[in-house]
């Protein structure tokens, strides 16, 4: 089975019928659908993470690079789903551009805390959506002589095809729509739900 799964549109939950998929976490009204529910997101991390762990050995265990702050949700399940150890670090990164799309122009904010030489990073992703940022940040890493560099993204979006990055491991192939939630977020807001959602037209300013 491949790992990749393809979310379409039409896997969307709309809201409505007495549904109302954020009022439980405290957003009542404000998500149009559910994209991804909590139980396919964790399905698939367990997936992701045995994958990863199939290519890294014991000996040398991946250092996992979270690249702040979406990915922060994701890392700490995945890192708790591999059955091999690993070892976090974190990197804070902006890229200039507007609130929900960005321009490939990276400056860091918070570096990595020690040495990646000889080391098999996997940087860990939230969502690749032009690839810009992940592109800029892997010809970085590059440069400090780790092992391997590998990339484990949870979303993708179809702009991702144009990027130069070979990302090995995948989750979710979805729609090019903004989306929220599981580390996602809009001005700092939804990061905290389970589950990846559409945020309503309404909620857009
Ligand atoms: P890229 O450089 O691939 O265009 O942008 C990657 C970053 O943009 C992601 O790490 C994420 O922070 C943000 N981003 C891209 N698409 C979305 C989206 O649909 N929702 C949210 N909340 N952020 C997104």
């Amino acid at each position: 089975t491949p790992l990749t799964t393809l979310v379409t549109s039409d896997d969307a939950t709309p809201a409505g019928e007495g549904w109302d998929p954020g009022a439980v976490h405290g957003y009542p009204g404000e998500l149009s659908a559910m994209l991804i529910p909590a139980q396919a997101l964790q399905a698939k991390i367990g997936e992701l993470a045995r994958a990863v762990a199939a290519d890294h050995t014991l000996e040398s265990p991946p250092l996992l690079i979270c690249v702040l702050k979406g990915a922060v949700i994701f890392v700490t399940d995945f890192a708790r789903a591999m059955p091999i150890p690993s070892e976090l670090e974190f990197m804070a990164v902006t890229s200039y551009g507007s609130a929900t799309s960005s321009s490939g122009v990276v400056r860091i904010l918070k570096d990595l805390d020690r040495d990646i030489t000889g080391r098999r990073v996997v940087i860990v992703e939230d969502i690749i959506d032009s690839g810009l940022t992940l592109s800029w940040l892997v010809k970085n890493l590059a440069t400090r002589g780790p092992a391997a560099i590998d990339v484990v993204a949870l979303l993708r979006k179809p702009e991702a095809v144009k990027v130069d990055v070979d990302v090995r491991y995948v989750g979710f192939d979805i729609p090019t729509e903004f989306v929220v939630g599981y580390g996602l977020d809009y001005a700092e807001r939804y990061r905290d739900l389970p589950f990846v959602g559409l945020l309503g037209e309404h909620m857009y300013r």
